[in-house]
C-alpha cells in the first residue's frame, strides 16, 4: 500500500505501469496515483488513503489482537471477513437490490472495480475504460436482436432469475397467508408460548402447517443472503413435513402408534424403555416409536418413494459434511450468467408447500369452505407452477422434475 523503504518510485519517463502504453508523467501522475518498484516485475499502486479506509484497517487491527491476543505481523492477514465467496454474494445482493443499474453491477461483477463521480479522478484512465466496456458488454448482450428463437445465455439467464425470483417472492407470502387462515379456523391456536400437546391427528397437522410457515419463513431470508446450500436444506425439512402429513394423515393406525405413545410419555401413562421404545404403563404393551423417512416415503406412495430415492439424497448432501456437498458449495456460479439456484429452492419448496395445502384441502377436521378455498387456490397456482418447474428443469436433472410434476399433479382438482 505505501512504499515500504526498500521500493523504488515510478519514474515520470517510464511507460506507465498501468498499461495504458503512456509514460507516467502523462497519465496516472496526473491524477496523483504513485507507483513504486518492488522488484523486476511485480510494483506497488500507491493511492491516497482515504480516511474511512484507515479507520477500517486500524479497527481491523484491533480486533485482531482481540482475539488472538498479539499484534499481527508483517505475514498476518488482518481483512478476512469477506472472502471471494462473501464477493459474489455481494454481487448477487447488489444486483437484486436494484440501488445501483444492473450494467455497473455487472461490470463490478467483471472487473472489481465501481467507478462513481467520487472515484474516478483516483483512477487510472485504463481501469475506467475496463470498466466502460463492462458495461457496454452487458447492454450489448441484454439487448442483442434475438435470431432463431436463441436468447444468448445472459438474456435466458436474465429472465429466468427475475421470473422464479418474483414468483418466489409472491407465492411463498400467499402461502403463508393460507397457511396461517387454515391455523386460525382450526380453532385451536398453537400457542408456541402457551404450550402445546399434541392430542390428536388435527393437532399434529396443524403442528405440521405451523412448521412449514416457520420454514418459509426461515427460507425467505437464507435466500435474500444467497445461501444456497442451506435453502436445499430447508427444502428438504419442507418436503419430510408433507411426507408427515401424508403418511399420518392417511393412516390413523401409525399415528396412535408412533406419535401417540410419546406424548404419553410426557403425560406420564408411557415410559420409557430405551431410545426407541416406550411402555404403555397400564398394559405394559411396547410402542417402538422410531420411523424412518425411507418409510414415510414408501407409505406417501410410488412418486414420493421415487422423489425421496432422488431428490432426498440429493438434497441430503446439503445437510451432512460429504463431498457432493463440498463440490457444489464451491462450484462457480456466475450471478449473471447462471440460473440463481436460491430461487430454484424456492421454486421446489413452495410446490412442497402447495401439496401440503393439497393434503389440507381434503382433511376432514378443516371446515368445508376452507377446504374448497384452499382447493381453489391450488387450482389457481397449477399452471404457473407447472411452466416453472419446465423453467428450472434446463439446471440439471430431468428425472427428478418430471417426478416432481407427477406428484403436483395428485392435487389438481
Ligand atoms: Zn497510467
Amino acid at each position: 500500500m505505501a512504499n515500504n523503504g526498500k521500493s523504488i518510485p515510478w519514474t515520470d519517463d517510464e511507460s506507465c505501469p498501468c498499461g495504458s502504453g503512456k509514460i507516467y508523467k502523462n497519465c496516472c501522475k496526473k491524477k496523483k496515483i504513485k507507483y513504486y518498484k518492488k522488484n523486476d516485475k511485480e510494483y506497488i499502486k500507491s493511492i491516497p488513503m482515504d480516511k474511512e479506509i484507515e479507520k477500517l484497517l486500524k479497527s481491523c487491527e484491533k480486533k485482531f489482537i482481540k482475539v488472538f491476543g498479539r499484534k499481527p505481523s508483517k505475514n498476518d492477514f488482518v481483512i478476512f471477513e469477506a472472502l471471494d465467496y462473501d464477493f459474489d454474494k455481494y454481487t448477487r445482493k447488489l444486483k437484486y437490490d436494484k440501488s445501483i443499474p444492473n450494467d455497473y453491477v455487472y461490470a463490478y461483477d467483471r472487473t472489481g472495480l465501481m467507478v462513481n463521480d467520487l472515484n474516478k479522478d483516483k483512477l487510472p484512465d485504463i481501469e475506467i475504460e475496463e470498466f466502460n466496456l463492462a458495461v457496454q458488454e452487458y447492454n450489448k448482450l441484454l439487448n442483442e436482436q434475438i435470431k432463431d428463437n436463441e436468447a444468448n445465455m445472459l438474456q435466458v439467464a436474465e429472465a429466468t432469475n427475475e421470473y422464479i425470483k418474483n414468483l418466489w417472492e409472491e407465492t411463498s407470502e400467499e402461502i403463508i397467508y393460507v397457511l396461517n387462515r387454515c391455523i386460525r379456523e382450526s380453532q385451536r391456536v398453537i400457542g408456541i408460548t402457551k404450550g402445546f400437546n399434541i392430542k390428536d391427528i388435527k393437532d399434529f397437522i396443524l403442528y405440521c402447517i405451523y412448521k412449514t410457515i416457520q420454514n418459509l419463513r426461515t427460507l425467505q431470508t437464507l435466500i435474500n443472503e444467497g445461501y444456497v446450500e442451506n435453502s436445499f436444506a430447508v427444502v428438504r425439512f419442507i418436503y419430510e413435513i408433507l411426507l408427515n402429513v401424508i403418511a399420518f394423515k392417511n393412516d390413523k393406525e401409525l399415528f396412535k402408534n408412533k406419535i401417540l405413545p410419546l406424548v404419553g410419555l410426557d403425560e406420564g401413562t408411557f415410559e420409557r424403555k430405551d431410545n426407541n421404545t416406550v411402555i404403555e404403563k397400564s398394559t405394559g404393551k411396547e410402542y417402538y416409536c422410531k420411523i424412518k423417512i425411507s418409510n414415510l416415503a414408501k407409505q406417501a406412495g410410488t412418486e414420493y418413494e421415487l422423489l425421496y430415492n432422488t431428490l432426498y439424497y440429493d438434497l441430503s448432501g446439503f445437510i451432512h459434511v460429504d463431498t457432493f456437498t463440498a463440490k457444489k458449495i464451491f462450484a462457480e456460479m456466475d450471478n449473471f450468467l447462471d440460473i440463481d439456484e436460491c430461487y430454484v429452492a424456492g421454486i421446489l419448496s413452495i410446490i412442497f408447500s402447495m401439496e401440503i395445502i393439497g393434503e389440507l384441502s381434503d382433511f376432514v377436521d378443516m371446515p368445508k369452505q376452507l377446504q374448497k378455498d384452499l382447493q381453489f387456490y391450488i387450482n389457481s397456482k397449477f399452471e404457473t407452477l407447472l411452466n416453472a418447474l419446465d423453467v428450472i428443469q434446463v439446471l440439471d436433472n430431468k428425472e427428478i422434475y418430471n417426478i416432481i410434476k407427477k406428484t403436483l399433479q395428485l392435487y389438481k382438482f
